[in-house]
């Protein structure tokens, strides 16, 4: 009996130990969970946080490139007198702004047009638009502002519908028309709904203002506010499609104007405005504000917390479970205490004979029973598995390997248990939860036939395995910023074959992927025709190691249209300063290209006769008078029509305009292609005439203006007879620009006085 209550008596007290430690344990195991959790977490956070600081860069660059697209075709249409439908829409095409502005929805010229101009003004624009009105004009307004030319990317008929709609008719446009005006910068209006739009689509517009030409008395004076030229935003595209909606994917995003509320969004991807209401299902990974046209977007970049849970979770769970399995050997021995202490007992013997191998080797190092229990391992092991090496013995191995992975582990391990050595790598989960990737070789050791233990060392290539990963991450972050800028980006190696690209390439060589272009040389793409030259360039750069940039040059588009390209290209080199490629960056400049052209055609030619004007005329005389120092032979004549007022006053102004015009075809027919003839204004021409030998040659010149005009002119079956006066002036040395131009002025007034009709030689 005594020794039945002895018994009881030592059980009870080693039940009521192992209850203390299981309670214990629990509340470790809860505390590690969390405080896994917590860590995990943040981590977590953190890298969404980057990401979500990426997209906000780009969407930054993309509402700078917006506003700068406005401001530019603004200031494309300051630089003109008159703007016509054809100047419009070829600007609209030449600067592809719907191609390289992904989410602009259209583009737009509104005229200014005081209400007491209403009725001309729709007389005008009905000439080019039949039936043209502008509709429901406000009466209380002085200006309105009527869509006269428009194009839409998405919808080509949508123009057409809102043509002679007020757009200052709408407050929030109204008020950003007024602010860009004050500014005479661009400004983006609050968001409101499209016009006319049976979708309601919400949308933004920025205006910039359109100035009329400065006049050349006021060079520098701001001219009058002629309208705006202004560009929609369909925003739920832009936000929902961004990045091909990756962007969507990851992030609940939500974007306030000026202050965060109900009131003031501008998007929010799901309709439940986190930023507004505190939500546990949802953490912030990212604030920041954008500034675009006078306007401030507050973006919020939320991540839901299930999908940043659910590693978490499950990580912390695991920790949790193994905490629990540690409690539980841990209660369950100090029950079996005295089994487990024979069990170290047998294994005695191995372990002497082992024991300083394993305590100092660098790797984890273990052995395993043929049950696959832990029989002994050093102190890395204990490390990795984040417990002690005292518990570790006598587990099986299985316990610390994710479940996904038990049965890879499981046929590794049956392996070499035939006798066979084994290497594979494989994840383990540490008691504190920690995942590492082990990189693991196991030996079978044998005592006889069988196979008594396995010897097994782990290194662990965590740290290998996130830094790949890490990589791969901000590969894939400079391809998404590759993607949206709209120069095409490319690099190839020294023979010329392309190693990657950006989306903007692959689209222009017509390609859907990578995988189409690496590997292949220009000769294999849509430009095989220009390869030769391609690789010319490309070899001046590897060969040099200096950079070629901004190389202008003719293309044609995918679509058959001609275009301007300009490329740069640049040496990629190794650590030891060899080339291994080139990088290039290309541009589609045909916009700017055509601007600097229409430009400079209107900066230097007369809009009446398409003659060269004064300006140009300026620089081609000074020109012509350096040239004649060295070689002389210049002429410079003035001519002038005579009595051309009594044109004007007996027929009018058109066909006083008529008149000038035949008259300047009548004067390049009968001269050289190489003799250059400018309107210098009203009825006043001038001639340079270079080479000549002699002033005679010049005299000849001016008889043959003279019987150039012998001929009546003819308006419309009219005949009307026209005559010039002509001061001819011969260069002589140490002569000036200004000297010359005053002997031909001189001339022309003594032709005048001398009767019309006529030509004199100045000083003859
Ligand atoms: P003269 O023989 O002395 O040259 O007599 P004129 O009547 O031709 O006198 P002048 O050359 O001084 O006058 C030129 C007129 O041309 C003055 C102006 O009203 C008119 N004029 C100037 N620019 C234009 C224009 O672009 N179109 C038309 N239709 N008339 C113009
Ligand atoms: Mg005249």
């Amino acid at each position: 009996m005594a020794s039945l209550g002895e018994f009881v008596r030592i059980t009870a007290r080693r039940m009521g130990l192992s209850a203390v430690v299981f309670a214990a344990g629990l509340a470790l195991s809860g505390y590690a969970c969390q405080l896994h959790w917590q860590r995990s977490e943040a981590h977590q956070l953190e890298q969404l946080g980057d990401t979500a600081g990426n997209y906000a860069s780009l969407l930054r660059q993309r509402l700078e490139q917006y506003v700068s697209a406005t401001r530019a075709l603004a200031a494309f249409f300051s630089a003109s007198d008159a703007i016509s439908r054809e100047e419009f829409d070829n600007y609209i095409k030449a600067s592809r702004v719907f191609d390289r502005l992904e989410g602009m929805s259209s583009f737009g010229y509104l005229p200014r047009v005081p209400a007491a101009r209403l009725a001309a003004f729709e007389a005008d624009a009905a000439r080019t638009f039949p039936g043209y009105r502008v509709f429901a004009p406000r009466p209380d307004a002085s200006d309105y502002y009527p869509l006269l030319f428009g194009q839409h990317a998405l919808d080509p008929l949508r123009a057409d519908r809102l043509r002679g709609i007020d757009y200052a008719a709408v407050p929030a446009r109204r008020h950003a028309m007024q602010r860009a005006a004050a500014a005479d910068e661009p400004v983006t209006t609050a968001m409101h709904t499209a016009l006319r739009d049976p979708a309601n689509r919400p949308v933004v517009l920025i205006f910039a203002p359109v100035r009329k030409a400065p006049t050349t008395a006021m060079p520098d004076a701001q001219g009058d506010l002629a309208g705006f030229i202004f560009s929609a935003l369909y925003v739920r595209q832009l936000f929902g499609t961004f990045d091909d909606g990756r962007l969507a994917q990851q992030f609940d995003l939500e974007v306030f104007d000026g202050s965060v509320s109900a009131a003031t969004t501008v998007f929010d991807a799901d309709n439940v405005a986190h930023a507004l209401q505190r939500d546990r299902d949802h953490v912030l990974a990212h604030r920041t504000t954008i500034a675009f046209g006078e306007r401030t977007w507050l973006m919020y970049f939320y991540a839901k917390r299930t999908q940043l849970a659910a590693g978490s979770l499950h990580e912390a769970a695991l920790v949790f479970a193994i905490g629990m399995l540690l409690t539980l050997i841990a209660s369950y021995a100090t029950v079996a205490w005295p089994r487990y202490a024979s069990g170290k007992r047998a294994m005695r013997d191995f372990n002497e004979r082992f024991a300083g191998f394993f305590e100092h080797h660098p790797f984890a190092v273990f052995a395993l029973d043929p049950q696959g229990r832990f029989l002994q391992s050093n102190q890395q092991m204990a490390r990795e598995l984040g417990v002690p090496r005292e518990t570790l013995a006598g587990m099986p191995v299985t316990r610390f390997v994710p479940k996904p992975e038990r049965q890879a582990a499981a046929r590794y391990f049956g392996d070499v248990m035939a006798g066979n050595a084994v290497a594979y790598t494989h994840q383990v989960q540490s008691a504190d939860g920690r995942r590492s990737d082990l990189s693991v070789v196991m030996i079978p050791m044998s005592s006889g036939d069988t196979v008594s233990h396995v010897l097994g060392f782990a290194e662990n290539i965590t740290d290998r395995k996130r830094a790949e990963a890490a990589l791969h991450a901000s590969r894939q972050m400079l391809q998404a910023i590759l993607d949206n800028i709209p120069q095409s980006v490319f690099w190839k190696d020294i023979d010329s074959v392309y190693q990657g690209a950006n989306r903007s390439l692959l689209e222009a060589a017509g390609l859907h992927g990578l995988d189409q272009l690496v590997g292949k040389t220009d000769a294999d793409l849509r430009w095989k025709d220009q390869a030769d030259n391609y690789r010319q360039v490309d070899l001046e750069v590897i060969r040099s190691g200096v950079p070629r940039m901004r190389m202008q040059a003719r293309d044609v588009r995918r679509d058959g249209e001609a275009c301007w390209i300009e490329t740069s290209k640049i040496p990629l080199k190794d650590d030891q300063g060899q080339v291994t490629g080139i990088l290039a960056v290309t541009e589609d400049i045909t916009a700017r290209k055509y601007m600097e052209e229409e430009l400079f055609r209107r900066a230097n030619y007369d809009n009446l006769t398409g003659l060269p004007n004064r300006g140009y005329f300026n620089n081609q005389l000074d020109e012509a008078v350096k040239r004649a120092h060295r070689r002389a032979g210049l002429a410079l004549m003035y001519f002038d029509i005579d009595r051309f007022k009594q044109v004007n006053d007996t027929y009018g102004h058109d066909v006083g305009d008529s008149v000038i015009r035949l008259f300047a075809q009548r004067i390049r027919f009968v001269l050289r292609e190489a003799d250059f003839v400018a309107r210098l204004g009203g009825d006043e021409f001038v001639l340079v005439a270079e080479g000549l030998n002699e002033p005679g040659d010049a005299v000849v010149i001016a008889q043959k203006l003279v019987a150039a005009m012998a001929v009546p002119f003819d308006l419309a079956g009219t005949p009307l007879p026209v005559t010039t006066s002509i001061g001819v002036a011969w260069f002589e040395a140490g002569m000036t620009p200004e000297g010359l131009v005053k002997a031909a002025d001189q001339a022309m007034y003594d032709a005048k006085r001398a009767g019309r009709n006529c030509w004199r030689v100045a000083g003859g």
